[in-house]
């Protein structure tokens, strides 16, 4: 059966409120871009990534005794997977619990490949202006103390292979910053966390006395304010190459070792914490150098199996005098900051104090797991595996120290040993609190140290400021020197072309001498080969008389020739004289053909000059006339526009009051004719009504005389009817008698015929009644139609009447309205009238101020004008005189300047 455990490192999670570097001011910087390939750079980001903690396995072989006794191994490595494996075997069955982490280190990995590959980098970063910090975290004996520190033997030369993480950064800070030529310090120091207490493993044994007190300092945790802590009293060794680290080393293990006899088991719970500090100048920026600080804590824990135990037994734990409080705290404080809890337990414990800021803040964190591959330590084991499988997921946000410059580094040592000082007078001053001897001498000796520290970087800021002074002026003088030695190769080089010169002329030299040297040569052996001296003496004899001979000759001849020549320039001189006459005389003629053009020039030109004077007056007078005129002109044009302008408006004056007037007599006419129709409506209205009261009256009185009628007719019919009952009871009466009468004697027959003669008599007189009741129901159905006729009409009479006065009311209204409005409208027309007789009146005014201002105006153009023109004529007036007298003068000068020559020319 095999559980595999995720592999979360890529996961990211909560962020974390990162506290300040432990240096400086918590402002954050840009990162630089890095080109290193590592693990680490893959991570580097950016500013605001978190990143995990990067957790590391390294399982150590088995001991020699361990293979002596055959004990068995239940780890199994997998570098390239990154996985451990732990074989177990429960109840006779396989289960395997599988690991993973960054890196995975077996039993056969060496210092150098665990160091190279997993450390290198980290390293890096440190010398990158980072704070970083290396954990080993294991049981006992796994090979923690075996990972940071390593086997120590062999001191110079190369490391040796066992050596461990410590003194493998150390040699690779020296061979980075020796190779980039750097400018660098580099300081160490060397603490153990012991039961809560906190000791300088380098601070030196000065009272040898005393051991049990003084062979460790107690040294105190502070805040220093900016949330940072820092150890107060905590030697800081200045190392100055890396073969020292080992006597270093040496020296804080040997205090270890002392304390181990003395107490048992020491190193197995303490802490040592070995941190390199790296402050590197950079490149300057302005004038001011930069500096960089990275630091580096390496942290052997105290063996894990502590926190197990006493995780289970705490009570124990507090009974063993605190002795796990720091590795407790810390595993509680990973807890909490895998689960994100509000808060980390960090001031529980001095260890989680001091590495705060390893722990999810602004440091580069690498946990190094140790573990063994023996059976027998398979639970402690699995609980290294499972603490660092969890720390794996501490998430930290590496942030790089500002960098600051030497001035502000120097303050703040300053700064700090006030503080100290502070601190020291305080206490003596204010509550006398004692200060162990050993202690002040201490902070004594730290303070001295720091101002001689700072003593030394003011001496070398001096030196490195005189250097540089005096390398400016070495390149001043190397800029002079090359100044002058250009000017002395250009000096070279005209003397190279000077001395080629020479050179070629003496070649030529040198080549005609050779010539005639052989000429000289040939001669001397043509001479050495003639017979006799004597023969050349005779020969020379001779050739001095010919030669006095020719001598004489030629010296006559030369005399005949000078007279010749004499005669022959008395001849050319005489010749010339002639010439000269000659060219006199047309000179001469010439002269006065000149003299009598100029005299006819200055006649033209005095012509011409008084011409053009006349014409400048003349112009002047034009100009000032004309101008006058102009003004004359434009004045009466004014005037006339003026006149014109009040005519115009008296007349548009005129116009405006004759608009006015008829719109008075229109308003007064439309005022006439609305009361006139008034008036009418007034009465067609009373007529109206006078016919309407008539036409009601008539149908009224027609009413009345229907119903009249309708009464008499009823009379009428109850007379008719009362007369035919009359007729009819007489009738019976008549007939009963003539009855009773002829009863006797016709009997039957007679009975029978009077009942027949009484029934048409009824039926007759039924009939009659009948005619005349139908009659009159006629008669009544016409009246009261009529009536109902005439009451019609008197309604639809009324209505009409009622309508016509409703008509009449609007009518007037409306007659009202239309007067108001005609009225407003005449209103309006006058106060336009008015307005635009104002606006006139204004034009008017305007137009007359722009006449007299625009006459002003052009008169005084005009007089400007003629005072330009004064002046210009009388410029050019003087400029003829001095024209005239420029030429006068020239005239006369070339007269006379052409009469000397003249005189000169016949005197000579
Ligand atoms: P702890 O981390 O508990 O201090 P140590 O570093 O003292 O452990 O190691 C215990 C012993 O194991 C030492 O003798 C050490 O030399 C040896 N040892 C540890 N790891 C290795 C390893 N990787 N290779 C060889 N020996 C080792
Ligand atoms: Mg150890």
């Amino acid at each position: 059966m095999m559980s595999v455990t995720p592999d979360q490192f890529r996961k990211v999670g909560m962020g974390l409120t990162p506290s300040p570097t432990p240096f400086l001011t918590p402002r954050p910087e840009r990162r630089r871009p890095d080109s290193r390939g590592s693990e680490w750079n893959s991570h580097r980001l950016d500013k605001d990534k978190e990143i995990n903690v990067q957790v590391l396995l390294r399982c150590r072989p088995l001991s020699d005794d361990e293979q002596r006794l055959n004990v068995p191994r239940v780890i199994s490595c997998n570098e390239h997977k990154r996985e451990v494996t732990v074989m177990q075997n429960v109840a006779n069955k396989q289960i395997d619990r599988v690991f993973t982490f960054d890196k995975v280190f077996g039993p056969k990995s060496q210092q150098r490949s665990i160091y190279d590959q997993a450390i290198a980098p980290v390293v890096n970063e440190v010398l990158d202006g980072f704070n970083c910090t290396v954990f080993a975290y294991g049981q006992t004996g796994t090979g923690k103390t075996y990972t940071m520190e390593g086997g120590m033997r062999n001191k110079g030369g190369d490391l040796p292979a066992e050596a461990g993480v410590i003194p493998r950064a150390v040699r690779q800070i020296f061979d980075t910053l020796e190779a980039q030529n750097a400018d660098y310090s580099m300081k160490v120091s060397f603490l153990e966390l012991y039961n809560e207490e906190i000791t300088d493993l380098l601070a030196q044994e000065d009272n040898p006395k005393s051991t049990e007190d003084k062979q460790k300092k107690p040294i105190s945790l502070m805040e220093d304010g900016k949330g940072c802590v820092v150890v107060r009293g905590l030697e800081e060794e200045a190392v100055y190459s890396a073969n020292e680290i080992y006597t270093i080393l040496e020296r804080g293990s040997a205090k270890r070792r002392t304390a181990d006899t003395l107490l048992n088991k020491h190193s197995s719970r303490s802490h040592s914490v070995f941190s390199i500090t790296v402050h590197i100048k950079e490149a300057a920026v302005g004038d001011e150098d930069l500096i960089k600080c990275g630091k580096l804590n390496l942290v052997d824990l105290a063996g894990s199996e502590n926190i197990s135990r006493s995780g289970a037994r705490e009570g124990r734990a507090r009974e063993a005098g605190e002795i796990n409080k720091s590795l407790l705290t810390l595993g509680r404080v990973i807890n909490a900051l895998v689960e994100h809890s509000a808060h980390i337990p960090y001031r529980d414990s001095k260890l989680t104090r001091l590495l705060r800021d390893s722990l999810g803040g602004k440091t580069k964190t690498c946990i190094i797991a140790t573990i063994s591959p023996s059976a027998h330590s398979l639970e402690e084991t699995l609980s290294t595996l499972d603490y660092a499988y969890r720390a794996k997921n501490i998430k930290n946000k590496p942030e790089a120290n500002q960098k600051m410059s030497k001035a502000v580094l120097l303050k703040e040592l300053y700064l700090e040993i006030e503080k100290m000082k502070q601190d020291v007078r305080a206490a003596r001053d204010k509550n006398g609190v004692y200060i162990p001897h050993e202690r002040y001498a201490q902070d004594e000796a730290e303070k001295k140290a720091r101002i001689e520290k700072i003593d030394q970087l003011e001496n070398d800021l001096s030196l490195s400021e005189k250097e540089v002074d005096r390398y400016r002026e070495l390149y001043i003088t190397e800029q002079e020197g090359k100044l002058d030695l250009e000017s002395e190769l250009k000096d070279c080089m005209m003397n190279l072309e000077n001395r080629n010169k020479e050179f070629l002329e003496l070649q030529e030299n040198h080549r005609v001498a050779l010539s005639t040297i052989k000429e000289k040569e040939l001669i001397i052996s043509e001479l050495l080969f003639s017979d006799q001296k004597d023969k050349l003496e005779a020969e020379n004899h001779s050739m001095v008389l010919s030669f006095g001979s020719q001598l004489d000759q030629s010296l006559k001849d030369l005399h005949k020739t000078i007279l010749g020549s004499i005669s022959q320039q008395q001849q050319q001189l005489r010749c010339m004289e002639e010439h000269a006459h000659s060219f006199l005389a047309s000179k001469c003629d010439a002269t006065q053909i000149l003299e009598s053009r100029i005299k006819k020039l200055t006649e033209t030109y005095t012509l011409g000059i008084t011409a053009l004077k006349e014409l400048g007056n003349s112009m002047q007078k034009k100009a000032a006339s004309d101008l006058e005129q102009i003004n004359s002109t434009i004045s009466s044009h004014g005037m006339a526009v003026e006149q014109f302008l009040v005519t115009m408006v008296s007349e548009a004056k005129e116009v405006i009051k004759d608009i006015q007037n008829s719109l008075i007599e229109q308003k007064q006419f439309l005022a006439l004719s609305a009361q006139q129709q008034e008036e009418g409506l007034q009465r067609s209205l009373v007529s109206a009504k006078e016919i309407s009261k008539a036409t009601v009256d008539f149908f009224s009185d027609l009413y009345q005389k229907a119903s009249n009628v309708m009464t008499m007719l009823e009379v009428s019919q109850a007379q008719n009817s009362k007369e035919l009952a009359n007729f009819d009871k007489t009738f019976k009466e008549e007939a009963a008698k003539e009855e009773k009468e002829a009863l006797d004697k016709i009997a039957v027959i007679l009975s029978n015929l009077t009942s027949k003669k009484s029934a048409m008599v009824s039926e007759a007189s039924k009939n009659a009644q009948d005619s005349s009741i139908q009659q009159n129901k006629r008669l009544q159905r016409e009246i009261s139609s009529m009536q109902q006729v005439s009451t019609d009409a008197r309604t639809e009479l009324s209505k009409y009447v009622e309508k016509v006065e409703s008509h009449f009311m609007q009518d007037t209204f409306s007659a009202a309205e239309s007067r108001t409005i005609i009225d407003n409208y005449i209103e309006e027309c006058t106060m336009k009238v008015d307005s635009s007789r104002q606006q006139w009146e204004s034009a008017q005014s305007y137009m007359s101020d722009l006449n007299t201002k625009s006459i002003a105006e052009i008169e005084s153009t005009v007089k400007e004008n003629i005072s330009v023109n004064q002046v210009a004529h009388e410029e050019l007036v003087s400029a003829c005189s001095s024209m005239e007298v420029d030429f006068g003068s020239r005239t006369g000068d070339i007269v006379t300047a052409v009469d000397g020559n003249f005189y000169c020319l016949c005197v000579a």
